[in-house]
């Protein structure tokens, strides 16, 4: 009976060895890029000095790696292709300070067994000596044999998932295949400037780079691997704080992209995409980042590998820190500091000069001059800006408070044009440029302001100025609303926030959770301005907001504050929001289009912009102010070819 035969018959039986690693290929291994990471990891792990990838058809037929690092001896040679098999660990201990990119011994019996993989290393100096490995049938026998190969290490893997026709299926074009391994070559070569490094494609050179450890060297690096335009756009940052060190390039605001693609962050050498640290950089760039865009950066965290766990997850990226407080706000804070530098310097020449590209990043080719013709759309931008101003009627609680702010910033900023500025009194050399168009001739423009002195005005909208290089175009209205900005940031930041009652406490349905969070955070959110009580089991009551905010709906402000709190341990949303509001009142407040300036109050905006932190950009993010230099007029206009 069929019944009784299927109670004898055993059902269950252990995989065969290949079956098996194919299984775990399907998690680890599942594009060509996978198998190049992996095995570039294990040549940095092999403390290597060298490392040549060749790749043929996207991978698919031929991705091989050399190095010269330390090799594996004959002993040992059976075993690299074998599941659970790895020299790197050795205990639970091992892996608590594991500081090699692999531990889990995985890689090449994944990749083995959906390819047709020969590995050919020497672990001695002659280079007669030498074994290939590789792993046959359904058991991955090893069989060795002599194979002379100089010191190090080579493995070769051909014919990617040939034997899994259903992934094999899933590749996608040559191209992109390609471009994927040349993003995890880009990666490991930004981890390791000490290393050598080739990339081939179809037998042409993609990438050669030598080693190098100074910072010229690493910056030519970077330029050939992510473009010139990166680091000519890109600050230098190096910050060490405790146990905590960060160092790089952070792109200028203005250099920002469309997409999240040249953004590289590596803890320890290794290369991470962690929620936590991409929340502190994009509240770090949220002041200054035209809405929508992406800032690029390459940064390096190095903390010490005990208190950061990276046994997360095999594909994902992710590390936990054991204290991720601790590094948000010291990345929030390094960048943050970083960033608000940004703003027209003297030594802004040596960023921006022979480049044709504006000191904000615009590129402006010879003949391609955009804005001289284009004063719609200029002024249509304005008309988009003059917003209504928030502050709502007296009936609400907040209202006399906010209009209290408004007084102070109108003192500010009064109506007439005569003090539309700080007054100050002006340069001396400023008188130069009162003069008729002979000042053009200045007789010692070096010694002009980084953004030198102003010529006149055009249609009402962009200032014009001669520096020491050349001509400068300041978009007056972008330029002042980021000066009225800050001013009021920093008021503000004097003052304190204002906490202000609601008239009827608000209560406020929570997950307990995030009552319990409120019970452990207390003393932070009521520095914020804000009084949340605990009202019961999963009930919160709103008590005071900040009085600036006092207009916000209560419900969305805390929610967002309590989800930012849970997930990054930080919360920004109050400053966010009142930051907002400011830059409103900014934007409301500044120099309209059309505004006829003296010159004395054109220079006072200069002078102004080079006073204030990242006047570079207006408070969206665009430029604030362009250079021309001679060299570009003069190919404008042809001269001298
Ligand atoms: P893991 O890197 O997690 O240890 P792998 O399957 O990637 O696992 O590699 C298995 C072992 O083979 C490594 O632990 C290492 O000892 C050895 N190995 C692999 N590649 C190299 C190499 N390029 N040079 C020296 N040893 C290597
Ligand atoms: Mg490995």
């Amino acid at each position: 009976m069929l019944e009784t035969n299927a109670a004898v018959t055993p059902k269950i039986h252990v995989l065969d060895p290949r079956l098996a690693n194919q299984i775990a290929a399907g998690e680890v291994v599942e594009r060509p890029a996978a198998v190049a990471k992996e095995l570039i990891e294990n040549a940095i792990d092999a403390a290597s000095r060298r490392i040549e990838v060749e790749v043929e058809q996207g991978g698919a037929r031929l991705i091989r790696v050399r190095d010269d690092g330390v090799g594996i001896g004959e002993a040992d040679l059976p075993l690299a292709l074998s599941r659970h098999a790895t020299s790197k660990i050795e205990n639970l201990d091992d892996l608590e300070g594991v500081n090699t990119l692999g531990f889990r011994g995985e890689a090449l019996a994944s990749i083995s067994s959906v390819s047709r993989l020969a590995l050919t290393s020497n672990a001695l100096d002659d280079p007669r000596e030498g074994f290939r490995v590789m792993a046959e049938g359904r058991g991955m026998e090893a069989r060795v044999a002599p194979a002379p190969h100089p010191r190090g290490t080579s493995v070769e893997v051909r014919d990617l998932f040939f034997n899994t026709p259903a992934r094999r299926k899933f590749l996608r074009t040559e191209k992109t295949e390609f471009a994927h391994i040349e993003e995890a070559f880009r990666r490991q070569a930004l981890s390791r400037y000490d290393i050598a490094w080739t990339l081939r494609h179809n037998r042409k050179t993609v990438h050669q780079l030598p080693p190098g450890d100074t910072p010229a060297s690493r910056e030519r690096r970077i330029a050939a691997l992510l473009g010139k335009t990166f680091i000519e756009h890109a600050r230098y940052i190096e910050r060490q704080v405790g146990e905590l060190r960060l160092s790089g390039w952070v792109g200028l605001p203005t250099h920002s992209r469309g997409q999240a693609d040249q953004q590289y962050f590596f803890v320890n050498g290794r290369v991470v995409r962690d929620r936590l640290v991409a929340h502190a950089v994009r509240q770090a760039y949220r002041d200054v980042l035209y809405n929508g865009r992406h800032p690029v950066f390459v940064l390096y965290l190095d903390v010490d590998p005990d208190v950061v766990d990276v046994n997360v997850h095999p594909t994902k990226h992710e590390v936990r820190f054991r204290d991720g407080r601790t590094v948000h706000d010291f990345l929030f804070s390094s960048l943050n500091r970083c960033l608000a530098d940004t703003r027209p310097a003297e030594n802004a020449d040596e960023e921006t000069v022979d480049a044709d590209v504006s000191a904000s990043g615009v590129g402006m080719e010879p003949g391609a001059f955009p804005a001289l013709d284009a004063p719609p759309a200029a002024s249509g931008r304005f008309e988009q800006q003059g917003m209504a101003l928030a502050p709502a009627p007296d009936r609400h609680p907040g209202a006399a408070r906010v209009r209290r702010f408004m007084q102070g910033y109108q003192a500010l900023h009064p109506d007439h044009e005569d003090t539309l500025l700080t007054p100050q009194p002006p340069a001396s050399s400023a008188h130069a440029v009162h003069e008729p168009p002979a000042a053009m001739a200045a007789p010692d423009p070096t010694a002009a302001p980084p953004l030198g002195f102003a010529l006149g005005q055009l249609h009402g909208v962009f200032i014009l100025a001669q520096n020491a290089r050349g001509l400068v175009l300041v978009d007056m209205h972008a330029a002042h609303e980021r000066i009225v900005y800050e001013r009021m940031k920093r008021q503000l930041d004097e003052t304190g926030i204002d906490a202000q009652p609601l008239l009827v406490p608000m209560s406020l349905a929570a997950s307990r959770r995030e009552v319990a969070m409120v019970e452990s955070e207390q003393a932070a959110i009521e520095k914020l301005g804000v009084t949340l009580d605990i009202a019961g089991p999963e009930t919160l009551l709103v008590r005071q907001l900040p009085a600036l905010l006092a207009t916000a709906d209560p419900e969305a402000l805390v929610r967002s504050m309590l989800e930012e709190l849970e997930r990054y341990g930080r919360t920004r949303q109050v400053e966010a929001r009142i930051h907002e509001l400011l830059s409103t009142m900014a934007c409301h407040g500044s120099v309209r289009a059309n505004r006829r300036l003296t010159l004395d109050e054109m220079n006072a905006l200069l002078r102004d912009m080079e006073r204030t932190e990242r006047s570079d950009q207006c408070n969206h993010g665009r430029p604030t102010w362009t250079q021309m230099s001679m060299q570009a007029l003069d190919r404008l206009f042809l001269r001298g070819q």
